[in-house]
């Protein structure tokens, strides 16, 4: 049974009822399936379709796996309208009552996701090209998400905040929601990020505009297909793949809009930003996750195949297609030769290849652009590093990057987020931590941070050293839990908010504040 090692927010075990047999069977069904994307709109006007383009999985050269059918922004001022009108219908219904009916919207989805475990994590594998482990994990949370947001209306919608005030007034503080948000979506968590920033946006009693990543329509058009069947009505969550650029330019520029979530790169953060800064009518909020330049930071004191195992999983886990993996290593010297020399001898069992493979450690990177552009940085590391691990070389076939690990000796390697399984390796002194430390801090990302150390001082000393959202001691660094490790940066790496925290709603909602003389 999967599950077995790991909690989700409510501290237990998830119950996947699924037995490892059944999944595949299942699975193997589902592979020859046939998907499609389409825009689902709560109206359905002519010319809402752009493109309708073949997707291939990104393991292989042709394996057609589906078509999505892109949504023309032109019609975008009907989609806004129909989600403003579904929002304000909402709004004006009993709190009470439309915040249970949303938790139970949420509460029916997590279930209707279980049931559908099997066709999503083929679909996870297949679109996405991320492992059969990866897509369970990925399944997980998004259920999670789902389940979390669902019992924190409770906590923040249920009641308004009683406030002092002078006798004879009534003095209340309470949330309520914004409006039409449009949640863009990155394909590195198809499923789990594209639900949990829908969940989070519904909960908050908003109406949701879902843009999923152009690579990742299929997941997430089931999941939108899920999510109406279990009773979410059409106009709280619109769906429109498609480019985001010409989607995101149209919506940023709609009147009815009310906000902006937002995974993906720093850079599309930023052209997001000042679009929203130059458009007509109100200043919206805007929830960016973004990347990270994250560090592992390794002192003597370290044990080093502990060290060894975390790096793996945090380096080369996902194929490094994570915003907390890990992409630099800092070995304190005395401790520098032993952890390599290990860490080299354990690259060379890494597998990687089909994704589909429940042997396979390292699936593939998303698309050719993506190994182009790593391939381009690993060319630029042999002329400036040594390569000091290489996993067996990938298939030549699909969109595959073998792992490698490089020594440097200055951050110039670093400039740059490099989405995916390359690490670099930089070896420090006790004496220079302090300029280790202001240099991590220098690079301006914040997302995750790992340190090995046994002596609680110097852990404590870099921990809060280094400026960052998500600090993991003496573990590895990525697979944040829901409700259990919120998970967010600063800086370059985003706008602050948790996702998956206890503050995460109120980031989606308004507050207002009421005064009754009595
Ligand atoms: N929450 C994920 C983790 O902890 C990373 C999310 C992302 O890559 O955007 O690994």
């Amino acid at each position: 049974i999967y599950g077995k090692n790991r909690r989700n927010s409510h501290g237990i075990n998830l119950n996947i009822s699924l037995q490892r047999e059944l999944l595949f069977d299942d699975m193997r069904r589902w592979s020859s399936h046939q998907w499609e994307a389409r825009p689902i709109t709560a109206t359905t006007g002519k010319g809402a379709l752009l493109a309708d383009k073949p997707v291939i999985a990104p393991f292989t050269a042709q394996y057609q796996i589906g078509r999505s059918q892109w949504f023309n922004p032109d019609n975008i001022a009907a989609v806004m309208n129909a989600g403003a009108a579904g929002f304000e219908r909402w709004r004006l219904l009993a709190p009470r009552y439309a915040n249970q009916e949303r938790k139970a919207w949420l509460m029916l989805l997590a279930s209707a996701l279980e049931n559908h475990s099997a066709e999503l994590i083929t679909l996870c594998v297949l679109e996405a090209g991320k492992t059969v482990q990866d897509s369970i994990d990925e399944l997980r949370e998004a259920v999670d998400f789902c389940r979390y947001y669902a019992r924190q209306i409770d906590v923040h919608f249920a009641q308004p905040n009683k406030l002092t005030g002078p006798t004879g007034e009534c003095n209340e503080l309470y949330y309520e929601g914004r409006g039409v948000w449009l949640c863009i979506s990155p394909w590195n968590f198809p499923l789990a990020i594209f639900i949990g920033q829908i969940a989070a946006a519904l909960a908050a009693g908003n109406s949701v505009i879902a843009k999923p990543a152009e690579a990742t329509s299929l997941i997430a058009a089931r999941a939108v297909e899920i999510a109406h069947q279990v009773g979410i009505p059409k106009d709280l969550l619109q769906f429109l793949p498609g480019s985001g650029v010409d989607i995101g330019s149209a919506a940023f520029n709609d009147i009815n809009l009310a906000g902006v979530a937002f995974t993906g790169s720093h850079k599309t953060a930023r052209q997001i930003a000042l679009q929203l800064a130059q458009r007509n009518g109100a200043m919206v909020p805007f929830i960016a996750e973004t990347g990270g330049q994250n560090a592992m930071i390794v002192d003597s004191t370290a044990l080093p195949e502990q060290v060894v195992r975390d790096v793996l999983r945090s380096a080369f886990g996902s194929a490094g297609q994570r915003c907390s993996a890990l992409r630099v290593l800092c070995l304190q010297d005395d401790i520098a030769d032993e952890v390599i020399r290990l860490l080299s001898g354990a690259m060379l069992e890494l597998s990687v290849g089909d994704p589909l493979s429940l042997s396979t450690d390292v699936g593939p990177v998303i698309d050719s652009r993506a190994q182009h552009y790593l391939l381009r940085h690993i060319r630029w590391l042999e002329q400036h590093a040594k390569c000091v691990g290489k996993a067996p070389k990938a298939p030549e076939e699909g969109t595959f990057v073998t792992p490698v690990a490089y020594e440097i000796t200055d951050f110039e390697a670093l400039r740059e987020e490099h989405f995916g399984p390359i690490l670099h390796i930089y070896r420090y002194s006790a004496k220079s931590l302090n300029t280790l430390i202001s240099n991590i801090n220098s690079l301006g990302f914040g997302l995750t941070l790992s340190v090995h150390s046994r002596n609680p001082d110097t852990a404590s000393r870099i921990e809060r050293g280094i400026r960052v959202g998500n600090v993991y001691v003496n573990r590895d660094q990525i697979g944040a839990v829901v409700g259990v490790q919120p998970f967010g940066g600063m800086g370059l790496s985003g706008t602050g908010p948790k996702a998956g925290g206890p503050n995460y709603l109120l980031r989606f909602a308004t507050e207002r504040t009421r005064t009754i003389n009595t």
